[in-house]
This record gives C-alpha cells, sequence and structure tokens, in this order.
C-alpha cells in the first residue's frame, strides 16, 4: 500500500484511444478524472515517434473521418486535426492497375475482377442479405461465405485483401459473421478514410489538452502496480511516479491496458473461471509495417491494394495528403503485409524479406528511389489487434466481473467493431463512460 493518497471519481490506467476517449468523456462530464501512462509519451497505439524529421506510427494510420471517434472530439471539444483522402484507391493486380468505378458503389468493382456478370451479380444479392437480413454465424469463414456464390481467384484476392488490411486476418480465417456486422458498425466511421497531419499522437495531444482544460490530469512515466479490489468491488489503483508510490482511491477503474494485463493487476482470485477462460482465449493479431522515405512520390494516389501478392498488402502514399508526416520536399510511405495464417507460427524475418520482395517486384519506383527507415513487426505485447476476430472467436464484455472495474480498448471491442481499431475502441468508451454515468454522479465517492 503506497504511503500518499489521493481520491478521484475515476482513475483510468493507460492513455490509448480507449483511455483517454473515456477520460475525455468524464472530465467532460464533471467527474475528477486521472489518467497514468506508464510510458514518457502518450497513445499507446494511437501515436507518432520522430526519426530524421519523419513520422513513424506505433499503429493508427488510417483515421476514421466520421462516427464515434470524431463525435468523441466534437463532445468534448478536441481539435481533429484530420485530412480526408478524397483521391480514390486503385488497385494491383496481375501488373495491372485497376481504377475504383466512380459511381460510389462498393461492389461495383467486382465486375472489374470478373467478367461472369451472372456469378457477380448472385454474389452481390448473398452480401446484400448477409448485410440487410442475418449476419452468417460467428463459426464460418467469410471465404466459405464467398464460395457459396464465386471461386473466382481475382475476387477471393480482392476480399482477402481487405480483409487482411480491416481485419488483420485474411478470408480464410476471419470470422464471416464479424465481416458482416463491421460493415454496418465501426467500418462505416471509415468514410471517409484520413491522415492525422502530424500524425496520430496528435490527436491523442487534443484529447489531453481537452482532459486538462477540464481539471483532469494525465501522468506519465507512472505505472499502475496493483488494482485494488475488496468484497468484489475495485477501490483504486496502486501506481508509480517518478515520486514514488501512491494509492490512488477512486469509484470507477477504467483500465486500458487489455484484459490480460487487468486480471494480472488485480488478481485472478477476483475473476470466475469464465471469464479467465475468455481471456486466455484472446489471440493478438500480427502485422508488418515498413516505413520507406523518398524525395519524390512513388505512386500517384495515397491509397494502392497490392492483390495477390506474396504477403503486401497496401501502400500508403500518406505525405501526398498530409505534408506534415514528411520533411519539406521529401514523402513518406506505409506499407502493410500480413502472415498467411494468424494461427502462425511464423518466421519474423521472413515476413519482413517477403514483404520487401513485395515492395521491389511491384513498385517500380520503390526500387529508383525508396529508401526503407524502419520496419515494425506488431505482435503479442504490441499485437496490431489485441484479440483477432478469426471465426470462433470470443467478444470479451467491457464490465468485468469485478464491479467497478472496466476494460476498454480493443481487447473488448463490441460485436461488429472489432476490425478496425480506433472506432472500435472509442466505442469501448463511449459505452463505459454511459454505464457510468447510469451508476454514479461526479463526487460521489466522497
Ligand atoms: C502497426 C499498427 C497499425 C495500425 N493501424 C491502424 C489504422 O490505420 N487504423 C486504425 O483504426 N487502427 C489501427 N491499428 C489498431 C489500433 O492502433 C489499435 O486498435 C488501438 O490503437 C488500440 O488502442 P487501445 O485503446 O486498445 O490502447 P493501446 O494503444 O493498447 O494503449 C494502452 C496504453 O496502456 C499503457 N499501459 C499498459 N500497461 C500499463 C500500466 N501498468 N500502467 C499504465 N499504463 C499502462 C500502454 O503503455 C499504452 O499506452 C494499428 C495497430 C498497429 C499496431
Amino acid at each position: 500500500m503506497g504511503q500518499k493518497q489521493e481520491k478521484y471519481d475515476a482513475v483510468v490506467l493507460g492513455s490509448g484511444i480507449g483511455g483517454l476517449c473515456s477520460a475525455a468523456l468524464l472530465a467532460n462530464k464533471g467527474y475528477k478524472t486521472l489518467v497514468v501512462e506508464k510510458l514518457p509519451i502518450i497513445g499507446g497505439r494511437c501515436s507518432t515517434l520522430k526519426y530524421k524529421g519523419f513520422k513513424i506510427p506505433t499503429g493508427v494510420v488510417a483515421v476514421p473521418m466520421s462516427g464515434v471517434l470524431r463525435s468523441i472530439f466534437d463532445d468534448v471539444g478536441a481539435n481533429f486535426d484530420v485530412s480526408p483522402i478524397t483521391v480514390p484507391p486503385k488497385y494491383l493486380i496481375d501488373k495491372r492497375i485497376i481504377d475504383e468505378p466512380s459511381d460510389g458503389q462498393p461492389l461495383s468493382i467486382l465486375s472489374r475482377f470478373c467478367s461472369d456478370e451472372k456469378e457477380v451479380s448472385m454474389l452481390k444479392r448473398g452480401i446484400e442479405k448477409a448485410g440487410t437480413w442475418n449476419a452468417p454465424s460467428n463459426e464460418t469463414t467469410l471465404l466459405d461465405f464467398l464460395h457459396q456464390y464465386t471461386g473466382n481467384k481475382n475476387i477471393i484476392s480482392y476480399f482477402n485483401n481487405k480483409c487482411d488490411i480491416f481485419f488483420t486476418v485474411g478470408a480464410h480465417e476471419v470470422s464471416a459473421r464479424e465481416y458482416f456486422l463491421s460493415h454496418t458498425g465501426s467500418l462505416k466511421d471509415f468514410q471517409p478514410i484520413g491522415f492525422a497531419n502530424q500524425g496520430s499522437i496528435s490527436l491523442m495531444k487534443a484529447l489531453k489538452k481537452a482532459i486538462e482544460a477540464k481539471q483532469g490530469r494525465v501522468l506519465t512515466q507512472c505505472r499502475a502496480k496493483k488494482i485494488l479490489v475488496r468484497n468484489g468491488i475495485a477501490e483504486g489503483v496502486v501506481v508509480e511516479g517518478k515520486n514514488g508510490e501512491t494509492t490512488i482511491l477512486a469509484t470507477a477503474v477504467i483500465s486500458n491496458t487489455g484484459p490480460k494485463k487487468t486480471v494480472a493487476l488485480a488478481g485472478k482470485e477476483h475473476f470466475d473461471r469464465g471469464y479467465l477462460k475468455q481471456v486466455r482465449n484472446m489471440m493478438p493479431s500480427l502485422q508488418m509495417w515498413v516505413t520507406t522515405i523518398s524525395d519524390r512520390p512513388l505512386f500517384d494516389v495515397p491509397f494502392l491494394f497490392t492483390l495477390k501478392t506474396r504477403r503486401l498488402l497496401t501502400f500508403l502514399s500518406a505525405s501526398l495528403i498530409s505534408t506534415g508526416l514528411a520533411p519539406e520536399g521529401k514523402y513518406v510511405h506505409y506499407s502493410i503485409s500480413g502472415p498467411a495464417t494468424q494461427t502462425g507460427p511464423w518466421n519474423l524475418k521472413n515476413e519482413v524479406n517477403l514483404h520487401i520482395q513485395d515492395l521491389k517486384d511491384n513498385l517500380p519506383d520503390f526500387n529508383k528511389y525508396g529508401e526503407i527507415l524502419h520496419v515494425g513487426c506488431y505482435w503479442g505485447e504490441l499485437p496490431t489487434y489485441s484479440n483477432t476476430p478469426i471465426a470462433g472467436f470470443n467478444n470479451i464484455p467491457q464490465k468485468t466481473p469485478v464491479e467497478n472495474l472496466y476494460n476498454v480498448g480493443d481487447g473488448v471491442a463490441k460485436e461488429g467493431g472489432f476490425s478496425c481499431g480506433s472506432p472500435g475502441c472509442a466505442l469501448t468508451a463511449r459505452i463505459v463512460v454511459e454505464d457510468i454515468e447510469n451508476r454514479f454522479k461526479p463526487g460521489q465517492l466522497f
């Protein structure tokens, strides 16, 4: 037990999207709120590192410009410094470039991959039914679903690519249910997609400013060491910061550290076996992100989808949209790849080599003018998503079995909100804050 003691309505462990969105909403509603972040910088997997004047993401690059994340910024008066991608994407397949049709219909692209109009129309009908009538089972993969209508390799590669990018898992593994529910859920928020002009950390700094404007506090280099639980109720947390240990008493404890760490911080004796099993079964996903720099653009549109490659999924020429990501006159590009299967095992060196080989084979200007600045493999403790939406996966609720102890973030995204990182995390914050508001008023502890 720490020597010093402080009291808050809510303490938030971790300053990722879920944590800062929760804290900003609570502070805005008058709750005395503290955020503790173990690292020297805020944002977790929505942050930015600077190297040689270029901005390297720790996570979020593609920012949803509508929906729940955006609405939280508006509610709390935080600056949303994001520029939309207004240029349609292109598709690279079998060394050919295919343009996105200009009719605004998401599925008209399918006719560019397959000349059998009857087959395409049957597939469209099946997709429409899954979206508007009833999503398929969580036990079925999207590939199984597609095979009911088509075996066309180009079409399959199109869906595979979209799944791998937005769901971090290919069509052969992704839950068909999550795929369809997300299209009416969190994926809709990516209309349009944008890039943060100064990197994603600027969004997290804007939330921090909004928290502090309402007398909330955000402490960095302050690690949560123990969640205090008595008689099945969370009472606060012991933190260790620059000035040693402090006991924070709080009515609500919100953990953004992920369900596994939440259980470890509170002690597993406070959780029932079913919950512990759900948490144990969580499967983090792996993606490789390569940052390339150049003196000139390497491709003419910001979003290039690369189909039928060994590993490469997309090539984002982010500084074509957000010039603040690179020094003046320079360009920065982020490319993504995923392994053939999220269930592993992988050879990370091999995965990175396949990614780079794909860049060389598919982007002639990468060979001539590109220079690799950074390679990152995101998995394990720093995954791309905390709980991969493979067929049969479990959603974990935001409320834990311990009263007044909540989780927020991508480990506890709602059904239909799994697949897309930031909007799913923001939604967990909304859900938790609504619950807190229904249960107690600011200052009720004292
Ligand atoms: C490379 C990569 C690219 C991605 N691209 C996109 C994208 O383009 N668009 C998108 O929407 N999503 C993207 N995602 C997913 C998205 O980044 C994550 O889903 C989201 O940022 C997770 O946020 P979170 O709320 O779960 O918190 P996290 O980002 O996981 O933050 C948790 C925080 O808690 C802190 N913490 C942990 N333990 C403690 C402790 N004991 N005490 C105090 N603090 C603690 C950590 O330091 C961290 O800051 C990407 C992810 C990665 C890795």
